[in-house]
């Protein structure tokens, strides 16, 4: 009965250590599903012996003989199943990481162990009974089973030694199954028929519980690590807090506090300083609370990807186009450089591309002196799949090596001594390193401190099977409108001419006035019209005026839309509660003038037959300063007017032609002279109204023809001949009436010029 003690035991201990295992609330962990397999291994391993020991007692008939055998074998099984778990423990307590590829280690130890199952199961075994119940097992079966269990001992031992420097108290029980594995060795060459391998089993069972798969230090262990992680994401959430205050506090301040000197200045100027340091700070503030908007809703996972077609060469120029005005004064000088593989049209998240790209490019002007910024974009094109690489180099004051680190944590602004006369938030690469992450792509930082920095940006986008981007506001349809008729009604004729030309493309009867009367005159005499042009502000009676009166007319039903260069923001709304039909800011852009037309003259918004009126190439010119060869004979004389400080790309985009900018060019040259003698006399009179409406004309045409700077000064003049200030008229006539000279100059010999 010896022989039978030692099996028994460990069918009861095993049996007893499942039920207090299985009875628990467990994690749902593959260290955990590992142990259950060892633990449900060794109570089938011990019942197994047991039966074959009290099979000793018995007389070994030979379906008996093969039933041990068999049963002999099903142990093999049990006992290699076991070692391998044991090895798998061994390498996912020792490596965590692993967990990721687990299932490919898993794989690997089951083919290697159905392998040496299916070699120990067609070899053969031979049970010799001795005396009682002593039996020897040999064969091929038997020494199988040890070399696979061998092999799975001898890999622990190699897991456990790699990662020796993790090496903890989990690992006792691996250490003590090494041991006891080696001592069963000795034990069994000293006599063979011992019966302890069961015993062992339930043993590394029971270590194994108490020391690392016991549910409740396993929860405990669990919980502490949640708490760790709720704390720690508790105290970032205080210093975001807290970092956010202070960023937001900042301008705050510095908008209460001039607020408060504008409210205790009496000279205008000196408020008017005050004030642009109110829309400077407002500007800064509005960026912190989108940024902290935009991080808020990355992090509680709410912003979504929003895929759509889109031109990335367009996309990438005209995100530089938008930049490079921010270069300013400082010499630097723009490269773009993009691969022609770059396909045609891409699906993706568009937006949060032009964000992206964006904040890496503004930081690159911001903190660049001088030099050279170069924009590269390539890509690799594989199975419908573009991996974009979008960098943007720079010659700036570059990064020290262990602050990159820092540079995409929120707030986080480097050298904040050097930075104070840059604006930013410090959100812009925090925000950015993580929209790239949520489009699955990578971000990367070189830098040289004090050389420059290099920002790469990879992403994966699909290339669209479309050949062009279907988008409304690259195109607009511009319709051809034969026998319709629209009054334009404007005090200045440029802007006259401007809206006739353009209608007049589109096949459409232009009748012209210039003043609010004569309008009023046409409609009474029963003229009718698809639509009028009204301009807002004329001389006499303004346009708000002419529509009071318009509407007094029975039956008007004629679409009026004001025309004025009140451009700011929620005018549009003043002059639809006005009783404008709608609304078109000067100088006219064509795109909305479609629309508008689009809109009253069809009665929807878009027609699907029109002619598609592309609007031209992108000016290239901006970014390949230095490769753009000269411009062609006929432009020789714009060169000049460029030379000469004048914004000859906006006067074009809007007239389309070198033609009409030069006649409207001969109209204003031939009337500016009236209207500065006709200023002249409202300043005597000191008519500050009268005098109004005539600066308002000499800004609109001065934005026509992109004279920049008479703008700006026509435009202070009018806003103080509203608020009736002769005093400052007065004082600065001579300055206005200088710019007009020197304008006068310019143009004079570009429409004299010959031109061939
Ligand atoms: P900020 O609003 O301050 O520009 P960002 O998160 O965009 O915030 O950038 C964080 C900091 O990284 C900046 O304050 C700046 O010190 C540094 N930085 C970013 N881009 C560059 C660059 N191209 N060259 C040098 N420093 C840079």
């Amino acid at each position: 009965m010896v022989g039978l003690q030692l099996p028994v035991c460990s069918v009861f201990f095993s049996i007893l250590l499942a039920v207090v295992y299985f009875s628990k609330k467990r994690i749902n962990s593959f260290e955990n599903k590992i142990y259950s397999v060892m633990l449900i291994s060794s109570i089938i391993d011990s019942l197994l012996v047991t039966f074959l020991q009290i099979c000793g007692y018995f007389e070994i008939t030979d379906t008996l003989h093969v039933i041990i055998e068999w049963v002999n074998k099903l142990d093999f099984i049990l006992l290699i199943c076991f070692t391998s778990c044991l090895f798998l423990y061994a390498v996912l307590i020792t490596f965590p990481k692993i967990k990721q590829n687990i299932n490919r280690l898993f794989f690997y130890s089951a083919i290697f162990n159905i392998l040496g199952i299916i070699i120990m199961l067609f070899l053969d075994i031979d049970v010799t009974f001795l005396e009682s119940n002593k039996a020897t097992v040999v064969g091929g079966a038997p020494v199988v089973t040890a070399i696979v269990c061998a092999t799975h001992i001898l890999a622990t031992i190699v897991v456990t030694l790699l990662g020796f420097k993790r090496i903890s108290t989990r690992h006792i029980p691996i250490f003590m199954s090494i041991g006891l594995t080696i001592l069963l060795l000795v034990l069994y060459s000293l006599d063979p028929f011992l019966i302890i391998i069961s015993i062992t089993l339930t043993f590394i069972n029971f270590l194994m519980y108490f020391t690392i798969e016991n549910p409740d230090l396993k929860m405990i262990e669990e919980l502490n690590v949640a708490r760790m992680h709720a704390e720690r994401a508790n105290l970032a959430k205080s210093e975001f807090l807290s970092s956010m205050s202070h960023e937001i506090r900042t301008p705050l301040n510095a908008i209460v506090g001039f607020s408060d000197c504008i409210l205790r200045e009496n000279d205008l100027q000196v408020a008017k300083e005050d004030a642009k340091d109110i829309v400077t700070a407002s500007k800064n503030l509005l960026e912190i609370v989108n940024g902290i908007l935009d991080i808020s809703k990355i992090e509680a996972n709410k912003m979504e990807i929003v895929e759509t077609d889109y031109n990335p060469r367009e996309t990438i120029y005209n995100l530089v186009k938008l930049v490079v005005p921010r270069i300013g004064e400082k010499p630097i000088e723009m490269k773009v450089g993009i691969t022609q593989d770059l396909p045609q049209v891409l699906h993706g998240d568009v937006k949060k591309l032009k964000q992206i790209i964006t904040n890496i490019l503004t930081n690159a002007v911001k903190y660049t002196d001088k030099g050279t910024i170069t924009v590269m974009v390539t890509c690799l094109n594989q199975e419908g799949i573009s991996l974009l690489s979008i960098s943007v180099e720079d010659t700036g004051r570059g990064i020290k090596p262990e602050k990159i680190d820092k540079l995409f944590n929120k707030f986080e602004r480097l050298d904040e001594d050097r930075n104070t006369t840059i604006e930013g938030t410090g959100l812009g690469l925090a925000i950015t390193k993580r929209l790239v992450e949520m489009m699955g792509g990578k971000i990367i930082v070189q830098s040289k401190f004090g050389e420059g920095s290099k920002f790469t940006v990879y992403l994966k986008q699909r290339i669209s099977d479309q050949k062009e981007v279907k988008e409304e506001n690259k195109t607009v349809v511009a319709k051809h409108y034969p026998g319709k008729k629209i009054l334009v009604v404007d005090d200045n004729k440029i802007n006259l001419k401007v809206a006739s030309k353009i209608l007049r493309e589109l096949e459409i009867s232009v009748e012209e006035v210039d003043n609010g009367f004569s309008c009023m005159e046409k409609i009474q005499n029963g003229e009718d019209y698809d639509m009028i042009l009204l301009d807002d502000m004329m001389p006499r009676m303004s346009g708000s005026e002419t529509l009071v009166q318009l509407k007094k007319i029975p039956a008007f039903s004629i679409p009026v839309i004001a025309l004025t260069a009140n451009a700011i923001e929620g005018m549009k709304e003043e002059y639809l509660k006005k009783g404008f039909d709608d609304y078109l800011a000067k100088p006219i852009s064509r795109k909305e003038l479609y629309r508008v037309l689009n809109q009253f003259l069809d009665g929807h918004q878009e027609g699907e037959n029109g002619n598609k009126i592309d609007f031209g190439p992108l000016p290239q010119e901006i970014f390949e300063f230095s490769t753009t060869p000269q411009q062609e004979k006929t432009t020789y004389d714009l060169d000049y007017l460029k030379n000469k400080g004048i914004d000859v790309d906006k006067g074009l985009s809007l007239l389309r032609d070198e033609e009409t900018y030069r006649e409207m060019m001969t109209t204003f040259l031939q009337e500016i002279d009236q209207k500065i003698e006709k200023m002249k006399t409202f300043i005597n009179e000191k008519n500050a109204k009268e005098y109004a409406v005539l600066a308002h004309g000499v800004k609109s045409d001065a934005k026509y023809f992109g004279f920049t700077e008479l703008a700006d000064i026509a435009y202070q003049h009018e806003l103080k001949g509203k608020e009736n200030n002769m005093d400052f008229i007065i004082k600065h006539w001579e300055k206005f009436d200088q710019e007009i000279n020197r304008i006068k100059e310019i143009i004079r010999p570009y429409l004299e010029g010959d031109r061939s």
